[in-house]
């Protein structure tokens, strides 16, 4: 078993921009950074290299998507409009938070095409799976505007292009950043043929979405699962919910891959959400949709990394999720865990609630 990993330092030069988190520096705000900065990707990138599991994978390059491969989910209006803020002095893609750099168009195509690199490593059979470090992320991205720091929907149009270039019948997306997929929702609303599910901290961002009651568009209805779980939530209830929602809806769906929308904010340390994964839930989360992956699709996996913003933590638990994509043991111990494996967040009975309500 092999497993591909893309990752480009032009990655992390995508500049958010001077921020205090998520606000604009002025007034009594000191000028630090945007949540969203290169750091935390590139730590991430960094600990495979010192860990050695870098050694261990094989390298995807990423290139270019082309504006008809971006054009399969945005509006060429918007697609330009981001042409235009990237070739000038950079600008807001639809809301504040979401900014487009001087050079960020470029910077975001070369993010859809890294996870288009990694979905045609995999059917072509290079690797057995593989995992997209690209940035900006891309999960909040709707056709015509960018939101949530995402520019171009990297997860959806990565499933695109499996289904309209690849000719892949049927594909699953497991959306497990902390915040709604809401972009991967809506270009799959009314599409039978992707299955979209989101595991979320319950209206969280952006307000109001993601509840159990958006299922699909009248064509497509069940092919939308949302499982909103409550602030709180640790590795059991995230694993109730893979075995309980996620792994039966899958095998259910029979894709010929599986995407994995990979957020890492739903961690214990992260400062835009309130759960507590350690690293070892993602290890524990990778283990059964590789697992899955094996059963139903021939072991085609390909997950991309979305969110995650603590630039301490982030690098622990990807390297446990890439460690355990490539089916090896633990090479390193997580320092942020304390002697534990797993979060010690036991199942609380509304959490089990929760997700009964989204079955
Ligand atoms: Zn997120």
């Amino acid at each position: 078993m092999t497993t591909g990993l893309v990752a480009h330092e032009r990655y992390f030069w995508h500049d958010t921009g001077n921020h205090a988190g998520l606000m604009p520096p002025r007034g009594m705000l000191q000028p630090y950074r945007h949540y969203e900065h290169g750091e935390t990707k590139r730590r991430l990138l960094n600990l495979l290299r010192v860990s050695g599991l870098a050694e261990q994978l094989v390298a995807i390059e990423p290139r270019p998507a082309t504006v008809a491969e971006v054009e399969r989910l945005h509006t060429p209006r918007y697609i330009e409009h981001v042409r235009t803020l990237s070739d000038g002095f950079g600008g807001d893609a639809g809301e504040p938070t979401t900014r487009v750099p001087p050079g960020g168009f470029e910077t975001a195509l070369l993010a859809v095409g890294g996870a288009i690199a990694a979905v045609d490593a995999v059917l072509d059979g290079r690797v057995t799976n593989a995992y997209a470090l690209v940035r900006p992320p891309g999960h909040h991205a709707l056709a015509d505007q960018g939101m949530g720091f995402c520019i171009f929907g990297n997860t959806a149009l990565a499933a695109l292009h499996a289904r309209h270039a690849r000719g892949l019948a049927r594909v699953a997306i497991l959306d497990w950043d902390v915040h709604h997929g809401n972009g991967t929702q809506a270009a799959f609303w009314d599409d039978p043929t992707v299955l979209a599910i989101s595991l979320h901290q319950d209206d969280c961002f952006p307000g109001g979405s993601g509840g159990v009651a958006e299922r699909g568009g009248a064509g497509a209805l069940g092919s939308t699962i949302n499982v909103p779980l409550p602030p709180g939530s640790g590795g059991d209830a995230y694993r109730l919910a893979f075995d309980t929602i996620v792994e039966p809806a899958i095998r259910a769906f029979q894709p010929d891959l599986i995407l994995v929308a990979s957020g890492l904010d739903a961690s214990m340390y992260d400062p835009l959400a309130r759960m507590c994964l350690f690293a070892g839930d993602y290890r524990d989360l990778a283990r059964r949709v590789r697992l899955l992956a094996e059963d139903v699709c021939g072991g085609r996996l390909v997950a991309i990394h979305e969110g995650g913003y603590s630039a301490e933590y982030v690098p622990f638990c990807g390297h446990a999720i890439i460690e355990e994509l490539a089916g090896l043991e633990p090479m390193i111990d997580d320092p942020f865990a304390l002697g534990r494996v797993s979060s010690p967040i036991v199942l609380q009975p509304h959490q089990v609630a929760a997700v009964e309500a989204a079955r």
